[in-house]
């Protein structure tokens, strides 16, 4: 036990900021940055600074690395049912405090309180998921085909991994990283968002309250993500890169891991669409499209980007929509009643506003919101837009926020081709009650995911990734997401 622990956030039974303004969580132990340096948390909601986090260097990302490579040996030579047991361990603390660290996501990325409690859920889930498939990594045994020899696979941990997270889902894209990368044995340091540092800290006392060994798990939070990153890179000691965020950080990352010749896994943007044929059940799909649109107020990679309506569908849908759209209570995440939280930051407002503007002035017509709000905090209203151009930006970028743009479709070859119109391939929404149909287009449409009259896609126990430019690898499912932290190892044996 170090100092800081009595201090821990996990600890916390209401959230006091003090108890989350620590330094960097290095080989056990809470360190403030070799520089000095700190950088301010922010509540999106108020816009005031809620706590203030160390800035690492380069060189506190490489003792993370020297801790994580001393504790490697230990960890991968702990037995499956410890690291299980632990990993367990973490899910029950996770689940135990479910209410502070959904006020605690709430208030440093702004989503809606029931968003945030569904995020732990989901987050705590990685941590049971792996327990379980911890103890059941297995190998293959097999003859070679000229008879002369044994073929023995053993799958053995990657090695040092570097994560690296997003800040729309603070808890669940560390977890969905960190529960595989102890079930394989691996050790890893975390790099989350610099916007949401506070959610990965909380964690990293779990872990250690849990039984993690000190050096199994570091994080380090920095304003310099470059350099840092390519330092830990550099290290001959780094085996995996495992990165969640942006195509176009994503791309970056991939070259550079490409000069030292490091495995990689990406789960990158999204532009997810939305399609909803004639025959569909009305009710559902308004169901589906409320969540497939408006979980975490659109900040999220599988958000429904694009929504194409069938004719005979199309008023009904649009009607229904911005009826349930213009409803929603817009207010700090933190507040019970809130539906709708703030944007993460101004710049992101700002770029939900010139996606809309953009729409606009292409002839898109205005159904609810569509402008800015004044006023404090980084929020934009829930916003429906009908008729918008297949050549608006909002047809090519993520949007991220709260804005659902119709299009109106007539066959199914339309929709098909315009669904696949983009450089994503994450996530895909489909309505209809012929599960021909529905399985027909699934399977044309090019992406990792498809939600097949539900809007909601992501499942611990199912893989998770995108085709196209929306990533490399998967996460989750079976064997899928500890596989990305695993190497294959033959023997050749004679008989
Ligand atoms: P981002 O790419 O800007 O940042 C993601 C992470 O990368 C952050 O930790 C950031 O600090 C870090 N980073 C930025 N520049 C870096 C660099 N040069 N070197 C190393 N690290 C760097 O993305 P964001 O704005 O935080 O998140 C939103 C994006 O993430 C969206 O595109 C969204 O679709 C995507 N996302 C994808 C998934 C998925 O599973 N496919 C899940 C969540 C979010």
């Amino acid at each position: 036990m170090n100092k800081h622990q009595t201090n821990s956030p996990a600890s916390a039974s209401a959230l006091d900021f003090s108890a989350f303004s620590q330094g960097l969580y290095i080989d056990g132990e809470w360190r403030g940055a070799s520089g000095g340096a700190s950088v301010n948390v922010t509540d999106p909601s108020t816009e005031e600074v809620i706590a203030t986090v160390s800035d690492a260097t380069v060189d506190d990302a490489i003792s993370a690395v020297e801790a994580a490579a001393a504790a490697a040996e230990g960890w991968r030579s702990t037995p499956p049912r410890k690291r299980s047991e632990i990993l367990r361990r973490c899910f029950e603390l996770m689940i135990e405090r479910q209410d502070m660290l959904a006020r605690l996501i709430s208030i440093e990325n702004g989503k809606a309180l029931r968003d945030a409690r569904g995020e732990v859920a989901y987050a705590a889930e990685f941590f049971r998921w792996n327990a379980e498939e911890a103890v059941r990594i297995t190998g293959e045994f097999g003859t070679a085909p000229s008879g002369t020899n044994r073929i023995i696979v053993d799958y053995q941990p990657i090695g040092i991994c570097v994560l690296i997270t997003p800040w729309n889902f603070p808890a669940a894209m560390a977890t969905r990283k960190i529960g595989p990368a102890l079930a394989a044995g691996c050790t890893v340091i975390l790099k989350p968002a610099t916007e949401t540092p506070l959610t990965a800290y909380a964690l990293a006392s779990i872990y250690e309250e849990a039984g993690v060994p000190p050096g199994v798990v570091n994080v380090i939070t920095t304003t310099s993500p470059g350099p840092v990153t390519s330092a830990m890179l550099a290290d001959p000691r780094v085996r995996k890169l495992s990165f969640t965020g942006s195509t176009g950080v994503g791309r970056v990352l991939l070259a550079e891991a490409a000069r030292h010749v490091i495995s990689c896994s990406m789960e990158l943007g999204g532009n997810a669409p939305f399609v909803v044929f004639d025959d569909a059940d009305l009710e559902a799909a308004l169901d589906g499209a409320m969540v497939a649109k408006m979980r975490n107020a659109g900040e999220a990679c599988t958000a429904a980007n694009r929504i194409y309506v069938q004719s005979g569908i199309h008023d009904a849908f649009a009607k229904g929509l911005t009826e349930r759209m213009a409803a929603l209570k817009v207010g700090p995440g933190v507040e019970d009643a809130t539906e709708c939280g703030p944007m993460i930051t101004r710049k992101a407002v700002d770029k939900i506003d010139r996606l809309v503007e953009d729409a606009k002035l292409r002839g898109a017509k205005v159904l609810c919101g569509g402008s800015l709000a004044s006023g404090t905090g980084f929020f934009y209203p829930p916003t429906v837009l009908a008729d918008v151009d297949p050549e608006a930006d909002m047809a090519h970028e993520e949007i991220f926020g709260p804005v659902a743009p119709l299009s109106r479709f007539e066959t199914e070859d339309e929709v098909v081709k315009a669904a696949n119109a983009t450089e994503y391939g994450l996530a895909a929404y489909v309505f209809t009650r012929d599960l021909a149909r529905g399985m027909r287009v699934s399977s044309r449409i090019d992406a990792g995911m498809i939600a097949l009259n539900r809007g909601l896609v992501s499942d611990p126990a199912a893989p998770f990734g995108g085709m196209k430019q929306s990533g490399l690898g998967r996460e989750g499912g079976q064997h899928h997401g500890i596989a990305e932290f695993m190497e294959a190892k033959y023997i050749a044996t004679s008989i």
